[in-house]
Formats: C-alpha cells, structure tokens, sequence
C-alpha cells in the first residue's frame, strides 16, 4: 500500500492512477475528473452563449422570424393557388 499524495487515502501499490481522485502516480500530476468536467461545462456555456448571440444579430438584421415565417406562408399560398403572382415582397 501507498498514500496518495494528493487525497492521501491508501491505494494499492501498482496503482499508476489514485482509485480516489485520480491523481496519477506515473508523473502526469493529478487528473481531477471534476475540473475537466468543470472545464466542459464552462466550454458548452460559452458555446451556447455565442450561440445566442450570433441568433440575436441575425434575428436583428433579418427583422425577425415572424416576418420570414411570414413571407414564406406567402409564398406557399402563392404556389398553393398555383398563381404566377407574387406579392410576397
Ligand atoms: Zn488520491
């Protein structure tokens, strides 16, 4: 047995990885599962927030989906009716 340096619990001594904390033996420093998922939760929050904000510039310069949902129900009457008039513009 050998004390984990990092959570000091006792582990087998031909552990590579603490079964604990995962704090590797073999020099790789300590692997926290909890800051990397940390650091994916906080990579998905900026992604989702960019998101949004690309979504609100472009819901800003397209004037909104109610106005191109509004044009395309235009349209689809228009082919509906089979009429070679188009005022959806
Ligand atoms: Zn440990």
């Amino acid at each position: 047995m050998k004390r984990c340096p990092e959570c000091a619990e006792q582990v087998q001594s031909a552990a590579k990885v603490c079964r604990y904390c995962n704090y590797r033996f073999d020099g790789g420093g300590p692997l926290s599962s909890t800051r990397e998922n940390i650091k994916g939760i906080t990579l998905i929050i900026v992604l989702a927030f960019a998101s949004l904000v690309g979504y609100g510039v472009y819901i800003s310069i397209t004037g909104g989906d109610e106005a191109a949902q509004a044009q395309q129900e235009c349209y689809d009457a228009v082919l509906a009716s089979e009429s070679l008039e188009n005022n959806c513009d």
